[in-house]
């Protein structure tokens, strides 16, 4: 029966694709990515050769018309992106959404995702977070969206680029000053993974004396919690 099949991939180490996920590969007729050369990657990887169809930020909207036309004429079709779980901080809800108003079946597998992999090694409350993704790149409206949940009551999620990573450490201890508690989640899965647990002037001293090279996601503890190392 032809559907959508939500396929999220490794955020770094390829042993991290799931059983159902490569059958979910291995089966369909059409794989949406956003780059063909990480898609083949792990096609290669996976000994299966497939259809792409690039679907990314620049292109969501103008594909999500003809992806409906190639569901509708029967073909199952895997949507995947770069790394991780699509649609999270990845083009994504657009074609979902199109798929649930035309009532096409759905599935969506389990899988990684950088936000969740960080929370649960952090040690930090888990109970209830809040994820926000990238902040803007604009100095003044990232320290506003900073100032805006600093009281918040749970843990906050952010993702950001090695090349931000030292200013975002820097706007978030104006924001929400030097002891608060965060971890610092880089290249997990891979090669160099580190976690910098503690509280934010310690860490950014940490992360300014290593190579700031790679991915990061950062985990915010609540103003009432602290961390006795
Ligand atoms: N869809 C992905 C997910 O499910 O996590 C997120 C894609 S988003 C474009 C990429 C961002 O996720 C990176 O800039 C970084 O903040 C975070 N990220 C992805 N892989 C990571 C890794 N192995 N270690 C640390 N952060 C990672």
């Amino acid at each position: 029966m032809s559907k959508l099949i939500i396929v999220p991939t490794p955020v770094g180490n390829l042993d991290d694709v799931s059983a159902r996920a490569i059958d979910a590969l291995a089966r369909c007729d059409i794989i949406l990515c956003e780059d063909t050369r990480v898609c083949s990657k792990l096609q290669n990887r996976l000994k299966i050769e497939k259809k792409m169809l690039l679907y990314r930020d620049d292109n969501e909207e103008r594909q999500v018309p003809k992806i409906i036309g190639l569901i509708e004429e029967g073909n199952i079709v895997c949507l995947t992106s770069d790394a991780g779980t699509p649609g999270i901080s990845d083009p994504g809800y657009r074609i979902v959404n199109a798929c649930r108003r035309r009532k096409i079946p759905i599935e969506s597998l389990p899988g990684p995702c950088a936000l969740i992999t960080a929370l649960a090694a952090s040690g930090l409350p888990s109970d209830g977070f809040l994820f926000l993704g990238f902040l803007p790149n604009k100095t003044s409206a990232r320290t506003n969206m900073l100032k805006k949940y600093a009281d918040f009551d749970y843990t906050l999620i952010f993702y950001e680029s090695c090349h931000r990573i030292l200013k975002f450490l820097k706007d978030l201890q104006s924001a929400m000053g030097a002891t608060r508690v965060i971890c610092v989640a880089r290249e997990m899965t891979k090669m160099h993974e580190i976690f910098h647990v503690g509280e934010i002037g310690q860490i950014y001293d940490e992360i300014a004396a290593a190579a700031v090279k790679g991915e990061y996601v950062i985990v915010v503890a609540p103003q009432r919690f602290k961390f006795n190392p």
